[in-house]
């Protein structure tokens, strides 16, 4: 049966609509595919060249954090003011700012032989400089903030701001008493390292004797027990091999070195073996590794010997003329050591640093290394990271060497922000 004229027309007129309405919708799809492709491109060519080819903006994105600064006892014994750029020193806000720094912890150093090993004057001396921490955040708000987790890191950086922190270098302030872990961990405390290079009686250190055979004892176990159950760090550095393995083989927690080499490369015995650098990643810890050259380029340890010998009376006649008390008498000793040793000792660059990191993500893998700058306790710094300023001159040798943006995250501050997640569960 033919269709009638009209009924033709009409038909005719519903498909011509359909067809346009096809076209229409398909040149939408096919330009907003366009616009898709165009967005994606755009994004990428915004963000590849940054994080790519420019190390500054990988180093400001990441949560950089130093695992050790010995800057409090210059707080104390020559009142600085970290707010300004100083002349001198390895570290204040200005320098830590112009770095890329999101965190730092402050050494609670006690020196032994001029605070004691134990007792009210250790305790003194640490509770003196974690209040200049907390002292330092209340005067400068705009600036620093103190932090005890994870989450106050984060959100501090996100707010622009720097985290201190505080960790206590050696066991001497708690006097033996297992009470004391507690108040300080109270006070903020987040790190301990059981000895400095003095051995206690219940802990051993690299840097003496005594340390040669001592392990923990009964005590010492209690403290990394304690220590776990507060959620403050365990931290290896400077204790001596006995009582590493001791304290690996009893911590519940993820265990770190706050700032330690690799005696694979430079055979100190402040440095960690092969072996001990595998027991700590299998605790989920880090090994922070230090910037001090002594630490980090054979022999120079040798010829830093041999130099302290040449200035031995120059240093002692320094010491004799300070009239200040014990503190100052050290000032102007490390003054004297500072100047000469920059003379006469060879300069060791970024790179050795950042042989160490390879060799410790060799063994262990990237997840596993961190940095501990040791700032503000040592005499003679690389000649490119002679301060906290050019740390990215660190990420930039990363870089170069291949490592990748996430890489350069977890190395910079990612992997202790994740151990510091673990023992504060
Ligand atoms: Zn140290």
């Amino acid at each position: 049966m033919p269709t009638p004229p009209g009924l033709a027309r009409a038909l005719f007129d519903r498909l011509r609509r359909s067809v346009a309405l096809v076209v229409l919708i398909l040149i939408s799809v096919l330009y907003t595919n366009c616009r898709m492709t165009e967005k994606t491109t755009e994004t990428t060519n915004k963000t590849t060249p940054q994080t790519a080819n420019d190390p500054v903006a990988v180093h400001r994105r990441a949560i950089a954090i130093d695992m050790h600064a010995d800057t409090p006892q210059r707080l104390l014994d020559e009142n600085v003011d970290l707010a300004q750029r100083l002349s001198d020193g390895h570290f204040d806000s200005v320098r830590a700012r112009e770095g890329g720094l999101d965190a730092q912890f402050f050494s609670i150093w006690v020196e032994p032989q001029l605070f004691g090993a134990g007792g009210p004057g250790a305790m003194k001396r640490a509770d003196d400089q974690i209040a200049a921490v907390h002292a330092l955040a209340e005067r400068h708000p705009e600036t620093w903030e103190f932090a005890t987790t994870a989450a106050d890191i984060r959100r501090i950086a996100s707010e622009e701001k720097l985290a201190a922190l505080t960790g206590l270098e050696g066991g001497y302030a708690i006097d033996e008493k297992i009470e004391n872990v507690e108040r300080y961990y109270k006070l903020g405390v987040r790190y301990m390292s059981p000895a400095w290079t003095e051995s206690l009686s219940w802990a051993g250190s690299s840097g003496d004797e005594a340390g040669k055979t001592r392990g923990l004892n009964d005590f010492g176990r209690a403290v990394v027990r304690e220590m776990n159950r507060l959620g403050m760090m365990v931290d290896v550095s400077h204790v001596s091999d006995k009582t590493f393995w001791d304290v690996v083989n009893n911590s519940t927690k993820p265990v770190i070195a706050t700032h330690s080499g690799c005696r694979a490369i430079t055979n100190v015995p402040r440095n960690l073996t092969d072996d001990m650098i595998q027991a700590i990643a299998r605790t989920g810890g880090v090994v922070n590794v230090i910037f001090y050259p002594e630490h980090l380029e054979p022999g120079w340890s040798e010829k830093k010997k041999k130099v302290d010998g040449q200035i031995a009376s120059e240093v002692q006649r320094a010491s004799d003329e300070e009239k200040g008390d014990v503190a100052h008498k050290k000032l102007a000793r490390d003054r004297v050591r500072r100047e000469e040793f920059a003379k006469r000792l060879p300069p060791v660059m970024v790179s050795r640093l950042v042989d160490h990191i390879d060799h410790v993500v060799k063994l262990v893998g990237v997840d596993h290394v961190g940095i501990g700058s040791d700032f503000d306790g040592v005499q003679s710094t690389l000649s490119d990271l002679a301060d906290i300023s050019q740390l990215p001159n660190l990420t930039r040798e990363l870089l170069r060497r291949g490592y990748s943006e996430s890489d350069v995250d977890k190395i910079l501050g990612g992997n202790m922000l994740r151990v510091m997640e673990a023992n504060e569960k």
